[in-house]
């Protein structure tokens, strides 16, 4: 049988005018979630106007995550007689502006979530998006995704854009990507020059977005951790540690929820919800009967970095459940939470 030729992406060149039109449009026919200023930093939100969207930001206090898996998050109603409604949000959208580290991220929420049981909560969000990826035009504080891998991404996204100069270069991944950029048919295709300087801008994001220079391959972690279980670290670090999981919370790659039943005041019905939970917390590991099997905070601590650097791996075919985001350092308030210094050091005395 003949091989059916495999069609071209579209790649064309926009303006930012032309890029300001091409979202209007889309805000006029769906809705569209887009990185915005939220005080002094940025956060994806709602968009209502074409120039509020900001592609030249370092980097969002919250991952994207939370537009897949909402913070609190109805699953059923339920009333006394065993009668029960799932509750899924169908309506689509697009979501504009995720840095390549994020879109790494939620490709490996995409593989959790389908593990065993598929997550059709999830999915019902995810299937429904449309993602536009932008390739970082500004390092953020502490950011590390150039030693992971994570700096610059090929695939798993709908739209790719990338700042050349004066101009985005805007490529479709997908068939919704293809769609999407329908409103671009009158734009010129990007030219030779242009596909060049988006190679050199890879290049350049590879090297550059790399405030914490990790020094070994992600691909090492793994086996260092297992040597580690007993290193002072743990103990010298967790001291330090509020247990407000706050490194958690922020995190793009975690993705722990707790289910719980909100019961109607006349015990007729109620809600479930699931809400985000986080293992540094103290009452993650409480079971049946009062046992906590981590009330430990060193455990807690040490569990984090294994199971981002070991157990998820594991189920990711070696992946390294950190992207390089570099939020946890941010957030952490004892200043403990940094991954590039615990791996470093593990590397130096191990
Ligand atoms: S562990 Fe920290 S740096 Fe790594 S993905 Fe999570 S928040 Fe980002
Ligand atoms: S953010 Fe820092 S203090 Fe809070 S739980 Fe994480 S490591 Fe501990």
């Amino acid at each position: 049988m003949r091989k059916k030729p495999t069609r071209k992406p579209t790649i064309r060149k926009l303006t930012d005018s032309a890029l300001r039109t091409w979202v209007a449009g889309l805000i006029r026919r769906q809705r569209v979630i887009g990185v915005q200023a939220d005080g002094e930093r940025f956060a994806f939100k709602p968009l209502t106007r074409a120039e509020d969207l900001r592609l030249d930001y370092d980097v969002t206090k919250i991952p994207p995550k939370k537009l897949f898996q909402p913070a609190a998050e109805p699953l059923l109603e339920y009333d006394q007689a065993a009668n029960y409604r799932s509750i899924f949000e169908t309506e689509p959208f697009v979501l504009f502006g995720v840095h390549p580290y994020d879109m790494v991220a939620i490709l490996q929420m995409d593989q959790v979530f389908s593990e065993k049981h598929c997550d059709a909560h999830y999915f019902a969000r995810r299937q429904n998006a449309t993602i536009v990826v932008c390739d970082v035009q500004k390092a953020s504080p502490n950011v590390f995704a150039g030693c992971m891998g994570t700096a610059t991404i090929r695939k798993g996204y709908d739209v790719l854009m990338t700042r050349v100069g004066g101009h985005y270069v805007v490529e479709a991944g997908s068939p919704k990507g293809e769609a999407l950029m329908e409103g671009l048919k009158n734009r010129p295709e990007a030219d030779e020059a242009s596909l060049h300087r988006r190679e050199q801008v890879w290049e350049d994001n590879a090297k550059f977005l790399v405030r914490h220079t990790l020094r070994m391959k992600p691909a090492e972690i793994p086996a260092l951790l297992q040597r580690s279980e007993d290193h002072p670290v743990w103990e010298e670090k967790a001291a330090r540690c509020f247990s407000c999981g706050s490194c958690n919370l922020v995190c793009p790659t975690c993705y722990c929820f707790d289910v719980r039943d909100d019961v109607k005041w006349d015990l007729q019905g109620g809600m479930r919800r699931r809400y985000w939970d986080g293992c540094m917390l103290l009452n993650f590991a409480n079971v049946a009967g009062g046992h906590n099997f981590r009330k430990n905070r060193a455990d807690r601590y040490r569990h984090r970095y294994y199971r981002k650097g070991l157990y998820v791996p594991a189920k990711l075919g070696g992946e390294i459940s950190c992207v390089g985001c570099g939020r946890c350092i941010t957030a952490c308030v004892s200043k403990i939470a940094n991954p590039v210094e615990i791996y470093n050091r593990l590397l130096e005395e191990r």
